[in-house]
């Protein structure tokens, strides 16, 4: 095995446990007992995060005794944690993602025996693999105008390697013959296309897989419709998110969703949902996600045999009729601990009819932890975007633009408002608000635009207008670096 685990000095492996927010102590103590009766050699470290922590003024909701953990036993069960209004801007969630680098959030859903849907029948039987740490989910935002929001998006190359592997390391592991990649390649070719490019070429590396693109918006309506065509989807964060809360509605919702966050060192098993807070202490609330969370985590440390108890016997209680109130509404419904004591009752036993996936070790992809540095053999800047707050008519801006750099090394080529060029004019009807982006280029063609020309031009366009932003036009090895706006040449 090739994961750093802590062991006890009873030979136990050590896993860190946050119970969280909400719902979170009710299933967490439910996963535990399951655990714990399905025999696995663990040990549990309690620490806290989230809404207390916050409260205590911690301001990144995680405090220094829960990182020390972590470090330490690189093994995390985790419930629900709240970002309350008023304390620490971060979600807690999203810092443990990022701290420990858990790049990869896999989130498995199964048809389960008894658990009735529009889809039950149809053996829908997948995973997501979510990119979790780069993409919009950064949260790197900055007003550029009192009017204009601007969120970054970035995707490196090597964390496309990274996700684009773990998904047919995944595939492996579950013995499943397809992988999808839903990206948004058709309209951001530079990010999301960075994934697709990534996917493809990672794929020739595993022959025996089928790889396949898919548009992402196209991949949620045949999610929709015919689920059962898919069997691994890998893509980015923003759309992991969307489409995996998607998959878990196809099965009997986000009571039923398990995940993973899988990173080189680090790996934090939780359900998908949040701490449901009007369930809070009344014992209605669903444990299987967090139980089934569990059995991933049991995987993951090499307790094989725990696992396949921990979900069998899950299998088992439902096939039973054991169902909790998501499902069967108030009457008959199972409470939380009642359900928990079905499952305990029922380790050992094999479900009649759910079949149960063998599972061989998951191969985490090995990627140097250096900086992934991409070294193309020629680059130059031919231009740079300059953005400006004004509330000058478009025209009138070009204009005073195109006079201030009259002598410089860079002339206008174009303005565009929110990504369509308007000017100069081309007859769009497109509405303008206080954000422009001005494009200059070079004068003279196969030039490299240097930052003294660069800054002259920055302090020309300055001395009149407002400019927020400034993104150079980079070409690498002889193609773009930079997309056209809707109606440039
Ligand atoms: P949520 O807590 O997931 O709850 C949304 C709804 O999903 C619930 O009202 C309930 O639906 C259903 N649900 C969720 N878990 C269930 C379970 N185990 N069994 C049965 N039904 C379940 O989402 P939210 O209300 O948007 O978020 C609440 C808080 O959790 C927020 O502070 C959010 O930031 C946080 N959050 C944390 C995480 C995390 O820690 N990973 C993830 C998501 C959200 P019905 O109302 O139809 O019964």
């Amino acid at each position: 095995m090739d994961r750093k685990i802590h062991l006890t000095a009873a030979g136990r492996k050590l896993v860190t446990v946050i119970p969280g927010d909400g719902v979170g102590p009710e299933v967490i103590t439910a996963a535990r007992r399951v655990v714990e009766a399905a025999g696995a050699k663990v040990e549990w470290e309690e620490r806290q995060a989230g809404a207390r922590v916050f409260k205590q003024g911690i301001a990144s909701g995680v405090p220094q005794d829960t990182l020390e953990s972590i470090r330490k036993t690189r093994v995390v069960l985790k419930g629900p944690l709240e970002t309350p209004v008023g304390f620490g801007e971060k979600s807690a969630n999203v810092t443990l993602r990022k701290l420990f680098e858990t790049y990869g959030n896999i989130r498995p859903v199964r048809e389960f025996p008894g658990v009735r849907t529009p889809y039950s029948g149809r053996g829908v039987d997948l995973v997501v693999v979510r990119e979790n740490v780069e993409d919009l989910y950064a949260g790197i935002e900055h007003m550029q105008t009192p009017g204009v929001a601007q969120c970054l998006k970035l995707i490196s190359r090597k964390g496309c390697e990274k996700i684009a592997r773990l998904a047919f390391e995944v595939a492996i592991a579950e013995g499943r013959k397809r992988v999808h990649c839903a990206t948004k390649s058709n309209i951001m070719k530079l990010t999301e296309g960075m994934l697709k490019r990534t996917f493809e070429e990672v794929a020739k590396e595993y022959p025996g897989i089928e790889a396949q693109h898919i548009i992402v918006d196209n991949c949620a309506h045949q999610l929709v419709k015919k689920p059962e065509q898919f069997d691994v989807i890998v893509t980015t964060n923003m759309n992991g998110d969307i489409l995996s809360d998607l998959t878990s509605a196809l099965i009997g919702g986000l009571g039923f969703a398990p995940s993973a966050n899988i990173g080189a060192e680090v790996a934090i098993f939780e359900a998908v949902h949040g701490s449901a807070p009007k369930y809070a202490g009344k014992n209605v609330i669903n444990p299987t996600a967090v139980i089934l969370s569990a059995a991933l985590l049991l995987r993951h440390i090499d307790e094989m045999a725990a696992a396949i108890a921990v979900e069998q016997a899950v299998l088992t209680t439902l096939e039973a009729g054991v169902l909790t109130r998501d499902v069967m509404g108030d009457a008959g419904a199972a409470s939380t601990t009642a359900f928990t004591e079905a499952v305990i009752s029922r380790i050992g036993a094999r479900p009649k009819q759910a079949r149960v996936r063998e599972y061989k070790p998951l191969k985490l992809p090995s990627l140097s932890p250096a900086p992934d540095y991409v070294r193309p053999a020629r680059r130059r800047v031919v231009g740079v975007d300059i953005f400006v707050e004004s509330t000058l008519a478009v025209e009138e801006l070009g204009r005073s633009v195109g006079e201030l750099l009259t002598g410089s090394a860079l002339e206008l080529k174009m303005i565009e408002s929110r990504g369509t060029k308007v000017f100069p004019p081309t007859g769009a009807m497109t509405d303008t608000v206080d954000h422009y982006k001005c494009r200059l280029v070079l004068r003279a063609p196969g030039g490299d635009l240097g930052d003294a020309d660069l800054i002259n031009a920055l302090q020309r366009v300055g001395a009149k207008h407002r400019w927020m932003h400034v993104e150079k036009l980079n070409e690498f090895d002889g193609a773009p670096g930079f997309t056209r706006a809707q109606g440039e040449d």
